[in-house]
């Protein structure tokens, strides 16, 4: 299927790796030139080589937390008005609710809920102006059913889903579609230091605790970064111009629901 994005541009945060990668690469197959971040240069600007080699597009590196507002003034100088934003950021660690304090929260909600709000405010008004963009949010499953021990996620990105629920729908007749994807268990670094928490806990093998988790998938698997950048781009595409302020689960059925 042909996107209809060739040529446009996309500013892609955290994506040196896992989801954020995921996303990336499949937006630099349909033809998008990039701007991708992390914090650590060395691997980010690996991953920028490989893309642009692979798949023959502009990509521009920018090592920067995005979580930051310096970080984040970094990332739009070098691509202030893109047709395309992908908000994403590492998640909080777990851990149980009577752990988290006031620094812990706020933490939470600078890298999960109010960076992304401020690169939205930051690029939609030309993406309003052009008549035409889109964003995507990497959020996460738990923002349908929580995960006990991701409490600061939890809150953090249910916040960041009110937020967009509101402002989708107040920037959707400008061509601006804004829609937010929530990743049940992926196969990425992430998930690996989870295994380890389960597997530190319950005193049992990394293979045992990724065993256990798989087996509460009805899929059977964890999800891969390919499928999760091909959902990202097909949401980024021409084609989706009727897609407005949807969470959508790529979660292997994970979330036990009809609806
Ligand atoms: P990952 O494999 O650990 O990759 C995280 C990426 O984000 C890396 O490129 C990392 O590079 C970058 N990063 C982290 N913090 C950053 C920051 N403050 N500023 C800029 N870049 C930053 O993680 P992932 O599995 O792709 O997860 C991505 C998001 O999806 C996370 O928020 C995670 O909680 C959420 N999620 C993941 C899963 C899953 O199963 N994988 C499930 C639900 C939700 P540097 O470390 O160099 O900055």
């Amino acid at each position: 299927m042909d996107l209809g994005i060739k040529g446009k541009t996309a500013i892609v945060c955290a994506a040196s790796k896992g989801l954020g990668r995921g996303c990336a690469e499949a937006l630099a197959g349909a033809g998008v030139d990039l701007v991708i971040n992390a914090r650590s240069a060395g691997p980010l600007e690996q991953t920028a080589r490989e893309i642009a080699e692979k798949y023959g597009v502009k990509v521009t590196a920018v090592a920067a937390d995005i979580s930051t507002e310096e970080g984040r003034a970094k990332v739009l100088a070098a691509m202030p008005n893109p047709d395309i934003l992908v908000n994403n950021a590492g998640g909080p660690p777990p851990g149980m609710w009577h752990d988290w304090d006031r620094e812990d929260f706020i933490k939470a909600l600078d890298a999960n809920m109010l960076a992304p709000i401020a690169m939205m405010k930051a690029v939609l008004p030309a993406m309003m102006d052009q008549g035409w963009g889109r964003v995507v949010n990497i959020t996460s499953q738990s923002v349908k059913s929580p995960i006990a021990v991701l409490g600061l996620s939890n809150s953090a990105r249910a916040g960041l889903t009110g937020y967009v629920g509101g402002t989708s729908r107040q920037v959707a007749s400008k061509g601006v579609n804004i829609n937010n994807l929530l990743p049940g268990i992926h196969a990425t670094d992430r998930a690996v230091s989870l295994d380890q928490g389960v597997s530190a806990a319950q005193g049992i093998s990394m293979e045992a605790a990724k065993a256990q988790r798989a087996a509460t998938i009805p899929a059977g698997r964890y999800g891969t970064t390919e499928e999760f950048g091909a959902m990202c781009a097909f949401l980024c595409s021409e084609k989706a111009g009727f897609i407005v302020g949807q969470n959508i689960l790529l979660d292997g059925g994970a979330v036990n629901a009809t609806l």
